[in-house]
């Protein structure tokens, strides 16, 4: 059985800046409180919980540790309350985020109606529409685009999957050309994520079975799933090695494995070794 690896996978520049960022501070602080975790991803936050990184608890400032904002980013209300309460900022938002709430800000300021295509109740989305201070929405859909609006600013949550981004913008200007007077569209979408989805896709081509390791909550490791189940390939998605099932091998020849941007390179070569171990004891049906 060969185990193929995906060109492009894992931990991308954003996290890995954003982990070092928190590290440093926690190291010469003693303690830093991060808003939320860092990555989707448990494993990874358990390691820095024991570097000094917590989590905050609620919205409970009164422990006056520095206050981390992730990669995702936050709204402007965050950077206020922490000021008025004294508490120092470290501030990792990914810089491909903070372009993206710049432009959300600067279009909701010229009275654009700004549609961010994603999730809304991802963080980084909901960080961006707090920039628009209220002239924003996330949708999915073209018919969740309010009708009233005539001034559309369209962007997208950067990990969204850039096919299905153009779609949504070619429906878009297809259905509400009637209504629609002035429509801006910046790509805000993250190269990171689309190298990494094709890099998903050409492993699904090879491959007769995919492992997809990142955390549950991780939005772009659940498109990697989508990306290799869309090429028609038994895909699986795990957090850890252990959850690795024999049975899934069974009769396969390639194996392929990517993981999301929030997984780290220990927990893919995690993988690697249970599958190995598991050819070496034969333990594969
Ligand atoms: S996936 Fe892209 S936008 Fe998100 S943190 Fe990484 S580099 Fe930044």
């Amino acid at each position: 059985m060969e185990i193929i690896l995906a060109r492009d996978m894992g931990f991308c520049w954003g996290v890995r800046r954003a982990i070092e960022i928190m590290e440093r501070a926690a190291q010469e602080k003693g303690e830093i409180i991060s808003l939320g975790p860092i990555v989707h991803n448990p494993l990874v936050m358990a390691r820095l919980e024991e570097k000094g990184v917590r989590l905050l608890e609620g919205r409970d400032l009164s422990r006056r540790s520095p206050l981390a904002i992730t990669a995702h980013g936050a709204g402007p209300e965050v950077y206020e309350r922490a000021r008025a309460e004294g508490v120092e900022v470290i501030d990792t938002t990914c810089p491909i985020v903070t372009r993206s709430q710049r432009w959300a800000k600067k279009m909701a300021e010229l009275g654009f109606t700004v549609v961010v295509f994603g999730d809304a109740e991802h963080r980084e989305v909901k960080g961006v529409l707090a920039w628009t201070r209220g002239k924003g929405i996330a949708v999915k859909d073209v018919d969740e685009v309010p009708a009233h609006a005539s001034r559309l600013a369209v962007i997208s949550q950067t990990t969204q999957n850039p096919d299905k981004f153009a779609e949504f913008v070619g429906r878009l200007l297809r259905e509400r050309m009637d209504t629609i007077h002035e429509l801006r569209l910046v790509n805000t979408l993250c190269n990171v994520t689309s190298s990494q989805q094709e890099a998903a896709r050409e492993l699904a081509h090879e491959a007769d079975v995919v492992i997809v390791v990142g955390g549950r909550g991780s939005a772009n490791t659940r498109h990697l799933v989508e990306v290799c189940r869309e090429e028609g390939t038994e895909t699986y998605h795990i957090e850890k090695a252990e959850e690795l099932q024999p049975g899934w091998l069974k009769g396969k020849e390639r194996v392929g494995i990517t993981a999301g941007a929030s997984t780290p390179d220990w927990a893919v070569q995690e993988v690697v070794a249970r599958i190995q171990e598991l050819i070496e004891q034969k333990a594969v049906p």
